[in-house]
């Protein structure tokens, strides 16, 4: 009887704080994608691009996908509309007004008793018949707020509307500027607690990292990418803490990094750096999590990138960093997962012969003794002369800096340790 009690206790206990912190988990991932929205109404610049949109697009994509049964899937669902909606106003692509127009519809099916639901009828039946000359389509949907949403405050506008479709009258409502479109507001502030995370710009002061064939030295790259990837991470992650190990041309031996991290409690740490070979000819993106089982070409690139460390690796070391990295080991391989396929996939949007050089695992001391999970980037080979050309550029900085934000971002959703 008393185990059952217990039993009974331990139940309850766990699921008072599994929905908790589901509650919160579907705020916080709500709010992160309109604040990638709202960013975006900010920028008139980036509102011209594609991409900008689309990475606000997968942040609602993903908050419905995950919480589709709770107000924001929903909320989630009915923003989907309208990104695409002012995409397409900004993209004049068709595809994308018939996205919108599919968006809604979902909505509108799936949430018909949301107050919203009108409303994703009208701005359907308006795209419908003002950008896709869908005179059958726009009608159906009127009918349907005009029918089914008659006390609602779309039905006397659709009544006009109608009219004016059925009289063959051109409309004006999908012009943004004079349409006035509802979009369901940020959540209130959510009180999980915020992630932290340490950025490592690789090498600095007397130790220069690799150098390039045109003289650019890796510990002037990684400044600023690392940079724009806390500006990035503070864009796409609501409330994170970022740290940098260092925010200067300075010396800092690997000891440092790891006991910086440690003092600043980080829960991801990210060691940015550039890779580099002796042929020059070698090209590609690689992500590597720590381990000491690693094969040889990555041990060649440990013994390069620890060199700093001033010492070799011996076994005892080997073990010590196994045990220390254990428990984190399975979150820092989803990590370089996540953030790996992220940054091959957005530069080959871009551009042509971006090599994938796979997720690997090698020790570097650098990532011994983190306790979080823990990765290090070698954004692209500065030995190589094209690939240093570009890694020196803000556009393509700035693409890997999205990326791994992106990257972290998506593990974050995505990944559950195993324990839970
Ligand atoms: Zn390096």
């Amino acid at each position: 009887m008393k185990k059952l009690v217990l039993v009974f206790l331990v139940y309850g206990l766990w699921s008072m704080i599994y929905g908790l912190s589901f509650a919160e988990t579907a705020d916080q991932a709500y709010n992160s994608a309109h604040e990638c929205y709202a960013n975006l109404r900010g920028d008139a610049g980036a509102q011209k691009l594609r991409e900008p949109w689309e990475r606000c697009i997968r942040l609602f994509e993903m908050v419905r996908k995950k919480y589709a049964r709770s107000p924001e899937g929903a909320e989630a669902q009915y923003s989907l509309g309208r990104l695409y909606e002012e995409l397409a106003f900004n993209s004049k692509n068709l595809a994308d007004w018939k996205r919108s127009v599919k968006e809604y519809g979902s909505f509108a099916r799936a949430y018909s008793t949301n107050k919203l639901a009108d409303d994703a009828y009208f701005r359907a039946a308006c795209i419908e018949w003002e950008k896709l000359n869908d005179k059958n389509g726009a009608k159906k949907d009127l009918i349907k707020v005009i029918k089914y949403y008659k006390n609602g405050d779309k039905a006397g506008e659709a009544k006009k509307y109608l009219e004016a479709v059925d009289a063959g009258t051109p409309m004006n409502e999908t012009d943004l500027k004079a349409a006035v479109v509802k979009v369901p507001p940020r959540k209130t502030e959510n009180k999980a607690k915020s992630i932290i995370v340490v950025l490592d710009p690789g090498h600095g002061g007397n130790d220069t990292g690799a150098i390039g064939p045109d003289g650019v030295k890796e510990k002037d790259l990684t400044l600023p990418i690392s940079q724009k990837i806390a500006a990035e991470l503070k864009k796409q992650i609501e409330g994170v803490q970022v740290y940098l190990t260092r925010n200067e041309d300075k010396t800092l031996d690997l000891g440092e990094r790891v006991r910086f991290a440690d003092k600043k409690k980080a829960d991801y740490f990210i060691s940015v750096h550039a890779n580099a070979s002796k042929s020059g000819k070698e090209r590609g993106i690689q992500t590597y999590y720590l381990n000491n089982a690693s094969d040889e070409a990555s041990e060649r690139l440990a013994s390069q990138e620890n060199k700093y460390a001033g010492r070799k690796t011996s076994n005892l070391e080997k073990i010590i960093a196994t045990m220390l990295q254990n428990e984190a080991t399975d979150g820092s391989r989803a990590l370089a997962g996540s953030v790996h396929k992220k940054i091959v996939s957005s530069l080959s949007k871009k551009y042509s012969d971006i090599e994938d050089d796979k997720v690997r695992s090698a020790l570097f001391y650098v990532l011994v003794g983190v306790k979080c999970p823990s990765i290090l980037v070698e954004t692209s080979y500065i030995s190589n002369p094209k690939e240093e050309k570009r890694l020196k550029t803000d556009a393509y900085q700035r693409i890997i800096a999205a990326s791994v934000a992106g990257g972290l971002y998506d593990n974050i959703k995505n990944y559950k340790p195993k324990t839970l």
